[in-house]
């Protein structure tokens, strides 16, 4: 078995975006810059902003944190993404998920304009990588796709077992999987809380990508020998014995499935540190028009 160093990409993805960086300021050209909206006070939201702030400082972007009172209404929120959607010094921006209740997500997703969307969570940056058009892809699944490509992991003829739906993990996984593309070309499973006989699916894959949230769930008995295993899972559970007070747990039930297995990911230590690495490539991409030229900005209103 063969550990799937997630820690060992993120550093190294963040030292190639570095260096890009120091040549973008040698040549005089203008430095990427991250926004984040946070909305309210929820604690692990604010853990997760304050390290992708964190990161891009690491690798010299410039970086805005955007903070937003829990009470603001839909239509506030909506004119401070319009804010950042129509200031030409942000290149990209992400408004941390998930936000209060009282605000449909939904239609903050449509208002971010698609060309500094580098979450890739709007649906035409959906719909472009659905068709395998160039597109900021979500950055958990592009960072699953990073440590197959940097582990020369073969996917092409495998059987992909996908388990969890989510618009932001397991969905784009079961797309991007399938697609026609040097990490791709599977036959995918997609399971999710209504598949029946899901141990059936599952011993069935070369590899699983497991993004359902149910710590320790995959046991050693629903999978083949050789299988590889992708872990996305992160559940908090209480330990003392830890100066933070709590460990995390994944999706699988590591120290009985990492036996069968010919390649899988930690947790920590795995999936969690590529998905800052590919916002930080994501938001690269951004300030270099890679996708998309700087002029489609727009108002919710037009839509
Ligand atoms: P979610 O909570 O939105 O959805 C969970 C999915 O799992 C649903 O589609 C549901 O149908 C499916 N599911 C639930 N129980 C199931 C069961 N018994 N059998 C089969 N399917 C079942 O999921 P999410 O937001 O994608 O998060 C999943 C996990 O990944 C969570 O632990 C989350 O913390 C973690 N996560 C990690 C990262 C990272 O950077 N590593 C990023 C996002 C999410």
């Amino acid at each position: 078995m063969q550990l799937l160093d997630g820690k060992k990409i993120a550093a190294a993805i963040k030292a190639e975006i570095a260096e890009e960086v120091k040549l973008l300021k040698s040549r005089g050209k203008k430095i990427p810059h991250l926004a984040a909206v946070l909305v309210g006070d929820d604690g692990a939201s604010q853990t997760y902003v304050a390290s992708k702030v964190k990161s891009c400082e690491e690798v010299g972007f410039k970086s805005t944190l955007v903070r937003l009172k829990k009470d603001i209404t839909e239509n506030e929120l909506i004119t401070q993404i319009n804010l950042l959607n129509n200031d030409d010094s942000v290149d990209g921006f992400i408004v941390q998920l998930p936000l209060p209740k009282h605000i449909n997500e939904e239609r903050i997703l449509l208002a971010v304009a698609p060309e500094k969307d580098v979450d890739g969570f709007h649906p035409m940056n959906v719909g472009r990588m659905t068709l395998n058009l160039p597109t900021y892809l979500p950055a958990t699944p592009k960072g699953i796709l990073e440590i197959l490509k940097r582990y020369n992991i073969e996917t092409e003829g495998k059987h992909c077992v996908v388990i969890g739906r989510s618009n932001i993990v397991g969905l784009p996984m079961s797309i991007l999987m399938a697609r026609k593309d040097k990490i791709g070309n599977c036959t995918v499973t997609l399971c999710h809380s209504k598949t029946k006989n899901l141990k059936e699916e599952t011993l069935r894959a070369d590899i699983i990508i497991a993004a359902l949230g149910k710590q320790e769930f995959l046991k050693a008995d629903m999978v083949k020998k050789g299988v590889v295993v992708i872990d996305v899972g992160i559940t908090r559970i209480e330990d003392k014995t830890k100066k933070s007070g709590y460990k995390l747990l994944g999706d699988v039930a590591f120290d009985e499935v990492s036996k069968k297995c010919s390649y899988i990911t930690p947790v920590p230590g795995g999936v969690g540190l590529m998905t800052v690495a590919s916002l930080l490539q994501n938001t690269l991409s951004a300030a270099k028009e890679e996708f998309y030229k700087k002029t489609l900005s727009f108002s919710v209103d037009e839509l």
